[in-house]
């Protein structure tokens, strides 16, 4: 197959496309649960393409909130962020697709909801800092990060779905 120039051309386009797969970690925290938002946050990453490749709900230690934000570890509102992020079930999740780390923040909007645009998940979902129902992965390095310290690696499904022929043409 492959001497057929379309056959060629094809394999390269998969390629292309598999050097540009990334996966982000993407987490609904306590407020997003408890006001059961879940399906909402996921059909807008679904929607958009994205593939899902692994999912859990945990309460989230103390600790394991305090590594998680631990670039934030100076500021004020830390410790307040910790005791919250660990108060309640949370929905972790790794999301995968091209872009998927940038974009991922643009479907989320600015951290603080009253500057996200309408039609964000801050935007559209949430009205105070405090209660801005999920996190996203900021960059590349963040989310390999992330993704090590909420998940194993076995915990990641590798698939190809049947649409990303149509997501990605
Ligand atoms: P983002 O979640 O958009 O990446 P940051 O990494 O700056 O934002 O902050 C992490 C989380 O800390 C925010 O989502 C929010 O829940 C909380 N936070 C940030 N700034 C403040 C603040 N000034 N007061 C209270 N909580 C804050």
């Amino acid at each position: 197959a492959l001497a057929f120039p379309a056959a060629v051309y094809m394999l390269q386009e998969q390629e292309a496309h598999a050097a540009q797969m990334e996966q982000t970690f993407i987490a609904i925290k306590p407020d997003g649960v408890q006001r059961g938002l879940i399906s909402e946050i996921i059909s807008r990453f679904e929607r958009k393409g994205f593939k899902l490749v692994a999912i859990k709900v945990v309460v989230p230690s103390k600790e394991h909130a305090q590594k998680h934000y631990h670039d934030l570890k100076e500021r004020p509102f830390f410790n307040g962020l910790c005791d919250f992020l660990s108060s309640g079930p949370v929905v972790a999740m790794v999301w995968e697709g091209e872009g998927v780390i940038k974009y991922g923040r643009k479907l989320i909007g600015a951290t603080d909801p009253q500057k996200s645009e309408p039609g964000t998940i801050r935007g559209d979902l949430a009205v105070a800092i405090g209660g801005n129902v999920i996190h996203g992965s900021d960059g590349p390095e963040t989310a390999k990060d992330e993704i090590n310290l909420w998940f194993k690696p076995e915990e990641l499904v590798s698939y190809t779905s049947n649409a990303e022929k149509w997501i990605y043409g």
